[in-house]
């Protein structure tokens, strides 16, 4: 296993050995991230990465496209299933790169978009003024009500017959409730405005009928692949035949070149993941565990915003715990959970400390999790705040992750396999 990479690269080799490692024993709550099966690891480490394929299947610019036509119309067909797309463009090379080729796709530099704001919940794709959006188009944006805490679509009708936009996001990175696409095509009709769904947290919920669907509502709907959905680092673009065109040829040539075969033979293989019985099970997994925690959470003082959750995510404010959310992320960070730290909407602190950490459940779902593991990490994130400025209760307290962490394996082979090629790795 890695017997190559370990013979030309050492410190790269070592480096990927001690992130199996880290992956391993860490308590994983990034609400974006997931591990990815072993099926989806092997399609990216295969020979796809060698091959030039510009062009769309079937209507290429180089020579030998054959076999990765293959891949890419299964990832485009699988795509169009999962969720009842007309069309689906499976290149981008990330949410991000999606959004863009989204934006270009049906606007014009310095038309306006009106998208969430970062500090209520957005993505910097939606409109941040150091993002690329901010620096084409012109951006107006919403929020949240501030005392729901949640979206309310009437102010965001409001604004929108205020500020006239172009296309409206509806969409976001730190927001744990659900969407109704269905007012927000609403708007946008009555405005004359394009409407964009950005569900790269939601993607999985969504394929498993937990979540609304925005495809029928929307002009385009983007999302990233490695969130919930569980596929490689990666985006897609699913939206009306209508506008297939404008989309195939806003992702290239506009913004991208070559497309990443080996990526697209992982997003391929997700999806066929995805469109398994066991992928409900599943999402209905991560959101029963979203909750548990999210109970164990509030019972153990934390003020939850909107007081809960609908998806797989938790927005939590630390402050009745007397901490700031880098405070709280670094203290969990020593007791081996990871997590990370976030504005709450209204913030009085600005990003780089912020009230909040946001938590996700679908890594530790991949890995097994259940409720009475929920709980026991709501107590043991409790503890940790209470007991911050103690070594030996932080210690203990790490003893019990990583006995969490042993119970529930990530990659049960590879791990073992590279531990008895190497010990030497693990001093
Ligand atoms: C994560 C995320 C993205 C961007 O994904 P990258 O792959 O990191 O570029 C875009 N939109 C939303 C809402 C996200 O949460």
């Amino acid at each position: 296993m890695l017997n190559d990479l370990r013979r030309v690269d050492k410190d790269v080799y070592e480096a990927v050995l001690k992130e199996v490692r880290r992956e391993q024993i860490d308590i994983e709550l990034i609400a974006s991230e997931n591990y990815v099966s072993m099926a989806v690891l092997d399609a990216q480490g295969t020979v796809m990465t060698n091959k030039y394929a510009e062009g769309y299947p079937g209507r290429r610019y180089y020579g030998g496209c054959k076999h990765v036509d293959v891949v890419e119309t299964l990832a485009i067909d699988r795509a169009k299933e999962l969720f009842g797309a007309e069309h689906a463009n499976v290149q981008p090379h990330s949410g991000s790169q999606a959004n863009m080729a989204a934006y270009f796709a049906l606007l014009k530099p310095g038309d306006r978009i009106l998208g969430m704001a970062l500090d209520q919940g957005g993505h910097l794709s939606h409109g941040h003024p150091k993002n690329f959006s901010s620096k084409v188009f012109d951006i107006v944006r919403y929020g949240v009500n501030k005392e729901t805490e949640r979206i309310d679509v009437d102010e965001v009708g409001a604004i929108a017959r205020k500020t006239r936009p172009n296309l409206i996001v509806v969409g976001a990175s730190s927001y744990p409730r659900a969407i109704d696409f269905e007012p927000f095509a609403q708007i946008a009709k009555d405005v004359g405005a394009y409407l964009m769904a950005d569900i790269a947290h939601i993607a999985g919920p969504v394929v498993a009928g937990l979540h609304p669907n925005p495809v029928p509502h929307c002009d385009v709907v983007t999302t990233t692949t490695h969130k919930t959905l569980r596929g490689p680092r990666s985006g897609i673009i699913l939206c009306k035949e209508e506008h297939a065109k404008k989309v195939n040829s806003s992702v290239f040539p506009g913004i991208q070149g070559g497309p990443l075969m080996h990526v697209i033979a992982g997003k391929a293989v997700a999806f066929k993941e995805a469109l398994a019985p066991g992928f409900k099970r599943y999402q209905e997994q991560i959101l029963a565990n979203a909750c548990a925690l999210a109970e164990e959470l509030t019972a153990q003082g934390f003020r939850l915003v909107t007081g809960g959750t609908d998806n797989h995510l938790i927005v939590a404010d630390v402050r009745p715990h007397k901490v700031n959310g880098i405070q709280a992320t670094r203290i969990l960070e020593r007791i081996g959970i990871t997590v990370n730290n976030n504005q709450i909407p209204f913030d009085p602190l600005p990003p780089t400390k912020s009230s909040g950490i946001r938590m996700g459940t679908a890594a530790m779902t991949t890995r097994g999790m259940t409720e009475p593991e929920m709980k026991q990490l709501g107590h043991i994130i409790a503890s940790a705040m209470v007991h911050s400025d103690d070594s030996v209760r932080l210690r203990l307290l790490r003893e019990e992750t990583l006995d969490l962490a042993d119970r529930f394996p990530v990659y049960p082979g590879i791990l073992r396999r590279l531990y008895e090629q190497e010990r030497s790795a693990y001093a």
